[in-house]
């Protein structure tokens, strides 16, 4: 009869584990609380790296959204799930915009070069190789058509994003689109590229899209392996019509093929 008991609870044990969802914190501290609001009183401070087990509960409110885990509640915006395991450098095609776990704060691809200085707007920009060689043809070739297109922002640490994505929500509040969680930016992968115009107007503003260089990117960026995958109709982010990512050429002329040549009859 006991040897029953056990494994019912077992079994409950293990089904409760694989159903709940674990998360870890990615801030340096952040406080439990007794219920979903700034207002509750603190149970715990947690720490970086801290996981959590959910209870499946979410409370979204106007200011932070909320999620119940054992012991209390803590705020969805500095809370992901856990990171997944990687070993050595993920595929340049690897799309990360539907995995369930964000990358480790670890991940640093260690094929990164810089980017000569003559194609960027501050120094030490750097990307993978094969998109750094595929970036600078790219660019010469705009050059060439009579486009001078520089590059803002590259590779981008996890710690760096973490404080791109903290700024931004003190600047657009919690539920901004702007800025992907550390962890979730393709700009760790090592493999896009903000671009701008080398005369600064429109500068990671939407009015880039107006401009004949993002004409020129998007009718030619395919053919170096880029794609600019957050246009006007993609779910996850706010448009950014400034941002580039290399996935090889075979992949972007596929992707050209199916979102961006019919795009233009939208
Ligand atoms: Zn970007």
């Amino acid at each position: 009869m006991k040897r029953k008991i056990f494994l019912t609870f077992l079994i409950v044990l293990l089904t409760f584990i694989a159903t709940a969802d674990k998360f870890y914190i990615f801030v340096d501290s952040l406080n439990m609380r007794t219920c979903p609001s700034v207002n509750c009183s603190v149970v715990k401070t947690l720490h970086f790296k801290d996981v959590v087990n959910s209870t499946g509960k979410a409370e979204y409110t106007p200011s932070f959204d909320w999620i119940e885990v054992e012991g209390g509640w803590v705020s969805l915006q500095y809370i992901d799930y856990l990171p997944m395991k990687v070993n050595g450098n993920l595929p340049i095609d690897f799309d990360m915009n539907y995995s369930d776990s964000p990358l480790p704060p670890e991940y640093e691809p260690n094929d990164l070069v810089e980017i000569p200085a003559e194609y960027c707007f501050k120094p030490e920009l750097k990307l993978r190789k094969e998109a750094e060689e595929a970036l600078v043809q790219m660019l010469n070739a705009a050059k060439k058509a009579g486009y001078e297109i520089i590059v803002v922002s590259a590779y981008r640490s996890w710690y760096y994003q973490r404080n791109l994505y903290l700024d931004a929500i003190i600047k657009y509040g919690p539920d901004q689109t702007a800025v992907a969680k550390p962890g979730r930016s393709e700009h760790q992968l090592g493999l896009a590229v903000d671009l701008a115009r080398k005369d600064g107007k429109c500068l990671l503003l939407k009015c880039f899209k107006n401009t004949p260089e993002y004409r020129w990117l998007v009718n030619n960026s395919y053919k170096f392996g880029f794609v600019q995958p957050y246009f006007k109709y993609n779910i996850l982010y706010m448009e950014e019509p400034w941002h580039f990512r290399y996935i090889g050429k075979e992949a972007a002329n596929e992707f050209y093929e199916t979102y961006i040549k019919s795009r233009e009859n939208m």
